[in-house]
């Protein structure tokens, strides 16, 4: 019987998963954001101002929903090299529920900028923010504790390369896109490299697409989309935390499944020049191809050479597909990774004895 990859029930709604307001370094009020996001066509953004974990419940409505978020840093204070030079690790929480208090590892030194007329009572104590990953992990693990969902935000700009992050535990999302935090040089940061990796190492994340938008200018450029069947918190709180979700710059899914039996993979888009399918192995990379000019809106993907070669050798626990979308214009989106487990759950049981 095949899997809808994405979920059965919902339909798909467009969000922001990283989004800054006057309320630290941003531009723009957060009424002013709701109004430029609403204007491209998002139903969902998350405020995640730095350091500060500040509700709006007054811009949720029928057509839209604020989710309760922020963003936190861990920085060598003591370093006293110029910011440029800083390895620093940054992650985006989501809370569980619209008025969540607690704020995991509150640290009162490290609030700056217009956060620093927001402190809350959450920020009495003092944990460290030295970027090393057992740190990270701590802050990590106490969030999700209190159901916090965690994104691992912009790793070229944070200069996390492999050693950075190959021990972190813990994180539900990978940004594969931020509009505005680009890597040396770069406008952007677009790059696969730490999402596939954290997948290479058996982690279940997600991928997202974010604008971090500190400028109206940032607005509009990158999108998680979220197959949920309704608008209400609880509803699209649940929708991420299933990962019934896709990243993109621009091209949208309309849907994927997935036929433990057959092996075979569909993908239904919008035109699109380019269906990859990626998986661990060497079996089917690119082979969605199709010659420049084309145009795709469905693929068929037999994907039994694969599968039987990682079962026949007791890799099927973590091996993976995933897909993702080209358009003529270079704009992409991207599936999360289905790991071989999800669908043969027993055999991959018995793997590990
Ligand atoms: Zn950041
Ligand atoms: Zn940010």
């Amino acid at each position: 019987m095949k899997h809808y990859l994405f979920g059965e029930e919902g339909s798909f709604r467009k969000a922001n998963l990283h989004t800054h307001t006057t309320y630290s370094d941003g531009s723009l009020t957060p009424e002013e954001a709701k109004k430029e996001y609403q204007a491209r066509g998002y139903d969902i953004v998350a405020f995640s101002d730095h350091e500060l974990l500040m509700p709006h419940p007054e811009l949720t409505d029928e057509h839209f929903l604020a989710l309760t978020s922020t963003e936190y840093e861990f920085v060598d204070f003591e370093d006293p090299s110029p910011f440029p030079l800083k390895k620093v690790y940054h992650m985006v929480l989501i809370a569980s529920r619209p008025d969540e208090t607690f704020y995991p590892w509150a640290t009162r030194s490290a609030f700056w900028g217009n956060a620093l007329n927001y402190i809350q009572d959450y920020c009495q104590g003092e944990h460290s923010r030295y970027p090393d990953q057992r740190n990270v992990n701590a802050a990590v693990a106490q969030a999700k504790e209190r159901g916090y969902l965690v994104t691992f935000c912009h790793p070229g700009w944070s200069l996390n390369r492999y050693p950075d992050y190959c021990d972190l535990s813990g994180f539900d999302f990978v940004e594969v896109f931020n509009s505005d935090s680009g890597g040396a040089g770069r406008y952007s940061d677009t790059s696969e490299n730490a999402f596939d990796d954290f997948l290479y190492l058996g982690k279940e994340v997600a991928p997202t697409a974010s604008d971090d938008s500190h400028a109206v200018s940032h607005i509009g450029h990158g999108a998680t989309y979220v197959k949920t069947k309704d608008l209400s918190y609880d509803s699209v709180y649940e929708a991420l935390k299933a990962k019934n979700t896709f990243a993109s710059t621009g091209p949208k899914f309309i849907d994927l499944t997935f036929d433990p039996e057959t092996c075979v993979l569909t993908v239904d888009s919008d035109p699109v020049e380019v269906i990859s399918v990626v998986t661990n192995k060497r079996y089917f990379r690119g082979s969605g191809r199709m010659n420049t000019g084309s145009v795709l809106t469905h693929g068929e993907y037999d994907l039994s050479n694969f599968v039987n070669a990682v079962r026949e050798h007791g890799l099927l626990d973590r091996s993976y597909f995933r897909v993702d979308l080209r358009t003529a214009d270079g704009k992409m989106a991207w599936s999360r990774g289905y790991f071989l487990k999800e669908f043969y759950p027993e055999e991959a049981k018995s793997e590990e004895s």
